[in-house]
């Protein structure tokens, strides 16, 4: 299989998304032209340009581009500010996950050699977060919205939690646990939502007995905030509920350097999407001084993903140089953007880590 084309939809989102997408894809031709991937890059529009042109943030047109893709590179988006879904508001991510059931979001915390990580201790987990249920309201439903004010006085918001949705994500931590250190922690709120975490964990619990390999244990969420901080070296792969995963990574991240690091992906059992954990980072848009280490790491994760599923080791090392030569650059101080205390611009450093994956020995 290898040597196939790839074809990747680049889909640059609001705010800051421009600007690190480009930084990005500098990074993914470096990374395509080394390796010899194929890779082919298509644009299409979502968010307030695509609001501002057709009167939708999220074309369908965008849909069955991201379905014919090999994968989908996708940058922040402004959605709190998007008019109501009946205006054309939809939020680009919520509905690339629900479209493409893109259950398992991947986001990984890492410390970087040569760089001091907040807290002072190093870290190194991955927070595998469940991404197509849970409280987010415009992907919990099949039709409608999972949030509803019965009076203008009264507001519900749903939280769905189903035993399928449980299993495969507890299944894609497990698997991700066997390729690390093989140590599980499955983080709740049982103790008072007990009917839906309940379900969440036993069927944790149940996959866990099938991976007598991992240690397993469990956290309450509130907890797990704290002991993150306290010392993040105690964990390794940490599964979890769609919003509580949201959250928890953030933080991960944070102390690992800054949310400008933090990677994620988004994938299913056919599509990936690579995505920042962050958001559109408006307060500093258009200023070439957002970090796109997050978007590039995302991007190097789309890569590793689809050279596990095709057999192609080339993708799998291509993914891997890009990390390496994010290790590179962020080592010296001045490969740094401002939020590592460094001054270097967006354009800039995508330009130094496309050049350190040049040079990555093989
Ligand atoms: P944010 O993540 O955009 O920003 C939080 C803070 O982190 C800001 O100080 C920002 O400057 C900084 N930051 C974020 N990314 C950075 C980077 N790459 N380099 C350096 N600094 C970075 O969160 P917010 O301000 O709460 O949200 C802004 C918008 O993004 C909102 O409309 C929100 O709905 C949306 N959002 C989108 C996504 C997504 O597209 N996946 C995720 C979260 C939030």
């Amino acid at each position: 299989m290898a040597n196939e084309k790839i074809d990747i939809l680049v889909l640059e989102g609001d705010g800051i998304g421009p600007e690190i997408t480009a930084a990005t894809l500098a990074v993914l031709r470096a990374t395509g032209a080394k390796f010899v991937l194929g890779l082919t890059f298509e644009s299409a529009v979502v968010g307030w340009a695509a609001h501002k042109a057709v009167g939708t943030t999220f074309p369908d047109s965008v849909e069955v581009a991201a379905k014919a893709a090999d994968g989908v590179l996708l940058g922040p988006v402004s959605h709190n500010d998007y008019p109501p879904r009946e205006q054309g508001g939809l939020n680009p991510s919520g509905e690339l996950r629900k479209r493409l059931d893109l259950y398992a979001n991947i986001r990984p915390a890492r410390s970087r050699e040569g760089f001091p990580p907040r807290c002072g201790k190093p870290l190194d987990l991955v927070i595998v977060r469940e991404n197509t249920e849970g409280f987010y309201a415009d992907r919990n439903m099949h039709q409608g919205s999972g949030e509803f004010m019965p009076t203008p006085d009264l507001a519900l918001a749903v939280r769905k939690v189903t035993r399928a949705g449980s299993t495969r994500i507890a299944e894609a931590a497990f698997k991700l646990a066997m390729q690390r250190r093989k140590h599980v922690t499955a983080v709740h709120k049982a103790n008072v939502l007990r009917v839906s975490d309940g379900l969440y964990l036993e069927c944790v619990r149940a996959v866990a007995a099938r991976y007598s390999q991992v240690k397993y244990e469990e956290r309450i969420i509130d907890a797990m905030a704290a002991l993150l901080i306290r010392d993040a070296r105690a964990f390794d792969v940490i599964v979890t509920t769609n919003m509580f995963g949201d959250i928890l990574s953030d933080e991960a991240s944070e102390i690992a350097g800054s949310l400008g690091l933090a990677a994620s992906l988004n994938a299913g059992s056919h599509h990936a999407v690579a995505q920042a954990q962050h958001g559109s980072a408006p307060d500093i848009a258009g200023k070439n001084i957002a970090n796109p280490a997050s978007l590039i790491g995302s991007a190097a994760m789309l890569l590793a993903w689809l050279g596990e599923r095709r057999g192609d080791g080339k993708l799998v090392r291509a993914g891997a140089a890009i990390e390496a030569a994010l290790d590179r650059v962020i080592a010296k101080p001045d490969g740094r953007t401002p939020d590592l205390g460094g001054k270097l611009g967006t354009e800039a450093f995508g330009a130094l880590v496309a050049k350190a994956v040049a040079e990555i020995k093989e």
